[in-house]
């Protein structure tokens, strides 16, 4: 927490907002994606959290569907970065991103196909709507799988003009808009007049949440930075943290000491 503006968070919690990443964060990483979970404990405790702070919300790389079965229409929902937006349960889609739905379902057909013919065993395409996403974590040979997936993404990228997103035993080809879990955490915390904001993270695509709030310090709000800390975290990530915590676990006590 940084110095000088803690009292937001005590003294007027209604002005505060907590943004918080889902896979690593509210949920062990897996094998398999579609196996996630928010780890016990935690929804209730986030219901509890929105009807104190300002605003709770998740802001993830997964579908806001995805996000809508774990989570309910209580909370606040930011799916694939902050394209989709789930409000008292309805998804929409920003509408630079619905004019790509047809491309990314060729993309999507080419990428199963093409990963099918490398014949190496554990990769996973993931259909992620308005993304797609390559998975190698079940990969006997991970060094194996990461190569012909990266070469994969890089032909696929190239073809159809796509932008790549790095992940955990992992990578996503998106169409060439820019948005970013940043741009959630600023357009947020100014539409909803807030004082202080906190964004929880473990990987590194929160690092341009990091980035939104290092700005919102400098216009003088509350920030407050938690990087989650497992054997994957990137280094910058939990350099960068004003608080670290351990896991998903780890997520759940921070939750509970700020619910008080
Ligand atoms: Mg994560």
């Amino acid at each position: 927490m940084t110095t000088g503006h803690q009292g937001v968070w005590s003294d007027s919690p209604e002005m505060t907002g907590l943004f918080l990443d889902f896979d690593g964060t509210l949920s062990e990483i897996v094998d398999d994606p579609s196996d996630a979970r928010p780890l016990t404990g935690i929804p209730p405790e986030m219901t509890r959290l929105s009807r104190r702070l300002g605003l709770v919300a998740v802001v993830s790389g997964r579908t806001a569907q995805e996000l809508l079965e774990w989570f309910g229409p209580d909370v606040e929902l930011w799916g694939l970065y902050g394209a989709e937006r789930s409000i008292d349960g309805t998804i929409s889609v920003s509408d630079d991103l619905a004019t790509y739905e047809p491309l990314i379902k060729t993309v999507l057909q080419q990428a199963e196909r093409r990963a099918e013919s490398l014949g190496i065993e554990g990769l996973l395409v993931e259909d992620k709507g308005y993304m797609v996403g390559l998975h190698w974590r079940k990969a006997p040979d991970r060094t194996r799988a990461a190569e012909a997936m990266t070469s994969l993404a890089d032909e696929l990228t190239a073809e159809h003009d796509l932008v790549q997103a790095p992940g955990k035993c992992a990578l996503e080809l998106r169409p060439p808009v820019e948005w970013s879990k940043g741009d959630v955490v600023s357009a947020r915390t100014n539409s909803a007049g807030l004082e202080g904001a906190a964004f929880v993270g473990d990987d590194r695509g929160d690092l341009p949440a990091f980035d939104a709030l290092d700005r919102l310090e400098e216009e003088g709000l509350s920030t407050i930075k938690v990087g989650v800390r497992s054997l994957e975290s990137p280094p910058e990530l939990l350099r960068r943290a004003d608080v670290i915590v351990d896991g998903p676990t780890g997520v759940l006590r921070w939750l509970r000491d700020l619910a008080g």
